[in-house]
């Protein structure tokens, strides 16, 4: 019986599961919550994917909501698991959690080498404990539980918020808006940071290729290793969306780390020939569900 946290968000929804559950159905914040949750449904295998998950601005400005919910949240996941007998588990991690002063590219052995970026620590620290929780529950109590460490995704389903949201869901809706209202573009920034963007549905598939296949005590890098810059992103929005207005940079909003290149050998070791959604492609398609759905989008 597989169990996917975070079902109802863009990853969990895009995996295969038994069951799936979003915050409706259980706080994880809420230990009893998560008690019932295993008690009831006994899953034998679990993709811990339910976060809160926010953009620079987000983790900026509400840095003590951020720690605790996910603190909170993957303990009781992780112990819930060990206390219900599960026998395989993944864990979501994220790249914000790598230092910001270490030496690129990021690799799975430096996470601990140092302090996170600023602007998003304490999303960064809680997410590291996680890291520390597996490798002390591996240890202690001999369970086969493994964390992947995507870099930005973006895809279908996402949290289209126009200032809590990533960058793609959020120029998504904005560029949107500013199409059918006639109005100009604001975009955040200066445009020259570089992202790695992954398709939500690459993901998916990959958590459940490492569910099945990842063993190592350290976590796995999920990611394309190719960075595209934010004004890249912005060209291609606008001509998906066929956005024909001004672009307005809003220069006095924060940039957040300049670059996060990540190193993807160990992935590409275990699967060499996995073919990556192009960034165009994979835009096209979350576009496409936007406009399908809108306004019944999260938001
Ligand atoms: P998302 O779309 O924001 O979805 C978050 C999910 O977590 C939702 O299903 C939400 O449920 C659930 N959740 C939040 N608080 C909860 C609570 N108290 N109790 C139960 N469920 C709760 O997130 P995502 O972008 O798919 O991210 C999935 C995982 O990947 C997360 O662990 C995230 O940290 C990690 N990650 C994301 C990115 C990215 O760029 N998005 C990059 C790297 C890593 P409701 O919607 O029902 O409230
Ligand atoms: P992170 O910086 O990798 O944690 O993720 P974000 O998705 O929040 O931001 C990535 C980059 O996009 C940053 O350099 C932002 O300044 C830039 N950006 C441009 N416009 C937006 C926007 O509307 N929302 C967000 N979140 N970022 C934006």
């Amino acid at each position: 019986m597989r169990l996917v946290t975070g079902g109802t968000g863009m990853v969990g929804s895009a995996i295969k599961a038994d069951l799936k559950i979003g915050s409706k159905d259980y706080d994880l914040t809420n230990w009893v919550a998560v008690n019932d949750l295993f008690e009831k449904h006994k899953p034998s295998e679990v993709i811990h994917c339910a976060a809160k998950v926010g953009g620079i601005w987000g983790n900026m400005n509400y840095k003590g909501d951020f720690y605790r919910e996910n603190i909170l949240m993957n303990t009781h996941i992780i112990e819930a698991a060990r206390l219900h007998g599960v026998k395989r588990l993944v864990a979501f991690l994220s790249t914000c959690v790598f230092p910001d002063n270490v030496e690129y590219p990021l690799s799975e052995r430096k996470i601990h080498m140092g302090p996170p970026h600023n602007s998003n620590d304490a999303y960064a620290y809680a997410k590291r404990m996680c890291d520390i929780q597996i490798r002390a529950y591996r240890e202690q109590y001999n369970l086969n539980y493994i964390s992947v460490i995507p870099t930005n995704i973006y895809g279908p389903n996402d949290l289209f918020d126009l200032t809590n949201g990533h960058v793609v869901p959020s120029l998504i809706h904005r560029c949107f808006l500013a199409r059918e209202q006639g109005k100009d573009l604001e975009i955040w920034g200066t445009g020259k940071p570089l992202r790695e963007f992954i398709f939500s549905e690459d993901v998916a598939r990959l958590s459940e290729w490492a569910l099945d296949n990842y063993e190592e005590d350290e976590p796995i890098i999920l990611s394309t290793s190719k960075e595209t810059s934010i004004k890249d992103l912005v060209e291609m929005v606008v001509e998906l969306l066929q956005f024909k207005g001004k672009l307005i940079w809003l220069k006095e909003k924060p940039d957040g780390q300049y670059r996060k290149p990540s190193d993807n050998s160990k992935l590409k070791s275990y699967l060499p020939d996995f073919k990556y959604t192009p960034l165009y492609e994979g835009l096209k398609k979350t576009i496409s569900w936007f406009e399908n759905n809108y306004p019944n989008i999260r938001s």
